[in-house]
């Protein structure tokens, strides 16, 4: 069988750039013992630039929006992704709008203001900034970057899976866990997994298995995938810390639960004082600052090795999402 060249090296950040991507996939054998697995690497999102992995994903947005000449980008967020928008939007001298529900993490609301951004916060969830960014995008004809909304966002995030297989050797580990809120990172990394296979530049036969992890307190993937339903109703009320994770009706849920039903994967959720306790420990075992998202991954990783639902033979990749910073006050 022939193999077509792999992806270029890991992107080096280059001088002028902002950087995004390229980063560090952490060996982690104090939580593969503690979890009861083989290995566990930690995909850490944190380091790139403001702070999350929604720096991939805005880069190409933004980059094919200024190509198209329009006025104004326009976001919802619970913070990240309106605190990459107003990164890159500042880097390609655009103006930028970001609604956010007045609950974000307050070290990232300053962070969009820092930037450059209109910030608006609203009562309720992202779903009410959602429809407050929409108004505002239909009356003054500005492009809405939401979730899943325009192409490029996705096509940005392919890049972790990429990655992932150029850091293990094109050898792609067998389960991800990857705490789910809008699922642009998972939908992004299984449509680059199975693009790789078409292309032969893995040799893996089996593809990983992608598991959703959220909390207890907004888990409409969970709820949904356990009920075997291929759409997931909206969660009443949702409440966590993972900030990223309230998601109450992600725009996605069809092509998130068809990834996690194809790769022959799995989702769960934990509470919040789980989450808060796993944050420490991920930070304290391998040095990570990591945020609540990335505990809530580590969470939930725990429990499925506990319930024989990942086999202890399982070499796991984690997502830390995003760095604690921007949860401080
Ligand atoms: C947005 C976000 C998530 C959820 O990501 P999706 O790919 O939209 O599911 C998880 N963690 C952090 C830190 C985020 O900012």
């Amino acid at each position: 069988m022939a193999l077509c060249s792999p992806a270029p090296a890991a992107r080096r950040r280059g001088a002028g750039e902002p950087g995004e991507g390229g980063t560090p996939l952490i060996n982690a054998p104090k939580l593969a013992t503690a979890i009861g697995v083989t290995s566990v690497w930690v995909k850490d999102e944190g380091l790139n630039p403001t702070g999350s992995f929604k720096a991939r994903g805005m880069s190409a947005a933004v980059t094919r929006a200024k190509a198209h000449n329009v006025p104004g980008l326009v976001v919802p967020t619970a913070g990240n992704a309106g605190a990459a928008l107003a990164a890159y939007a500042a880097a390609a001298g655009m103006k930028a709008r970001v609604y956010a529900p007045e609950t974000t993490p307050r070290g990232i609301l300053a962070t969009i203001r820092t930037l450059g951004a209109e910030l608006c916060t609203l009562p309720g969830h992202i779903g009410d900034s959602g429809k407050a960014a929409r108004a505002f995008a239909a009356e003054h004809g500005w492009f809405d970057v939401s979730t899943l909304r325009e192409p490029y966002r996705i096509e940005g995030k392919k890049t972790l899976g990429y990655e992932i297989a150029e850091q293990l050797g094109f050898e792609l580990p067998d389960v991800i866990v990857y705490p789910t809120g809008g699922g642009t990172g998972l939908i992004g990394m299984w449509k680059a997994f199975a693009e790789m296979q078409e292309m032969y530049w893995t040799q893996a036969t089996t593809l990983p298995r992608m598991i959703t992890a959220q909390s207890t307190g907004c888990a409409p993937i969970v709820r949904a995938f356990a009920a075997g339903k291929d759409r997931a109703e909206p969660w009443q009320d949702p409440k966590t810390i993972a900030a990223g994770l309230r998601v109450p009706g992600p725009l996605g849920d069809r092509l998130i639960l068809r990834a996690l039903r194809e790769s022959n994967g799995d989702a769960g959720a934990v509470d919040d004082l789980t989450i808060s306790l796993a944050t420490a420990e991920l930070s304290h075992a391998t040095g990570i600052d990591a945020s609540p998202e990335g505990g809530c991954a580590l969470a939930v990783c725990k429990m499925l090795v506990k319930e024989g639902r990942i086999a202890n033979s399982a070499r796991v990749v984690i997502f830390n999402t995003g760095s604690g910073a921007g949860y401080r006050d």
